[in-house]
């Protein structure tokens, strides 16, 4: 497995593969854990070469978040994609991509206007800059994103379909720890007591998929939501929503062709997570 750590080198690995081979590239930040794997395999599986990129990108954090401290192993992170059989890891400094202070900025309409994109301002602009650079750069023929950020992964769709990039979007499902926490690179921050409450986000997301034949409408689903939050004093909810599974906008019923598609983020001390689940059958 090749390790790059530049653009120059890039360019020339990049050179260097046959022009007919299908290249997966799967975006990461590093910190791997078995998500990112399951991303990396399907990727292994379905194409020619993989290229998995870690980069803690500095755009996609804001001012009071957890950029500096973000856990950081790439020889742990190197020997997990080695054993994976991916082919390179694409590992650049900050000033590799980001060599001048940006003069771009994307202003995401609709798609960035709740969920996270509403919470962490200039948040999914980060992402979709630093992922359009990989793609320019890698070139990738499929790029692979997980289900778990499920706003960024519908960003990053209709930034391919708009930009006509030449590239296939993989979605991934969310993979789990047993316990149903869905698995972050951020969990490593939780504290004991942290990591037993931070079960409130799959409990009740998996309470309310279980009970969906009791609620006819929004309002009920969220009052739910809102008393399991009083089981879990120490967690304090950034959002709880029920929207639209395609377009992410507000639903006016839960009518089964609006594909409603249940969202939660919470805090646990400092430590932000997030969870998704489709609603119904
Ligand atoms: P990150 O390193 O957090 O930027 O994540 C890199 C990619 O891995 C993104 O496409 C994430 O959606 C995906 N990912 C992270 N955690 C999980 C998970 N538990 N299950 C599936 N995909 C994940």
């Amino acid at each position: 497995m090749d390790i790059i750590r530049n653009i120059p080198d890039l360019r020339i690995y990049r050179k260097k593969i046959n022009p007919n081979f299908r290249i997966g590239l799967v975006p990461t930040m590093g910190a791997l854990h078995e998500g990112h794997a399951t991303l990396a395999q399907a990727s292994v599986k379905e194409n020619d070469l993989t290229i998995v990129s870690i980069f803690v990108n500095p755009t996609q954090f804001g001012p009071n978040e957890d950029f500096e401290r973000y856990p950081r192993d790439l020889e742990k992170d190197a020997r997990m994609l080695a054993g994976l059989g991916v082919d390179a890891i694409f590992a650049p400094s900050t000033q590799e991509v980001y060599p001048a202070k940006a003069q771009f900025y994307f202003d995401i309409k609709d798609l960035d206007q709740k969920l996270c994109g509403a919470s962490r301002p200039g948040h999914m602009n980060g992402v979709v800059q630093v992922v359009s650079i990989l793609f320019h750069l890698v070139q990738p023929t499929h790029a692979y994103f997980g289900l778990k950020d499920y706003q960024q992964c519908r960003i990053i769709q209709t930034l391919v379909e708009e930009l006509h990039f030449p590239l296939e979007v993989v979605p991934c499902p969310i993979i789990r720890e047993e316990d149903g926490l869905a698995m972050s690179s951020r969990n490593v921050y939780l504290n004991r007591e942290e990591r037993e409450q931070a079960l409130f986000l799959s409990q009740t997301l998996n309470a309310i998929q279980a009970r969906r034949s009791e609620f006819s409408s929004i309002n009920e689903i969220q009052n739910f939501a809102l008393k399991e939050l009083d089981k879990f004093p120490l967690v304090k909810l950034d959002y709880f929503e029920v929207l639209n599974g395609k377009t992410l906008e507000d639903l006016s019923s839960l009518d089964p062709s609006f594909q409603p598609h249940l969202f939660i983020a919470a805090y646990l001390g400092k430590t932000r997570l997030i969870d998704n689940m489709a609603f119904g059958d």
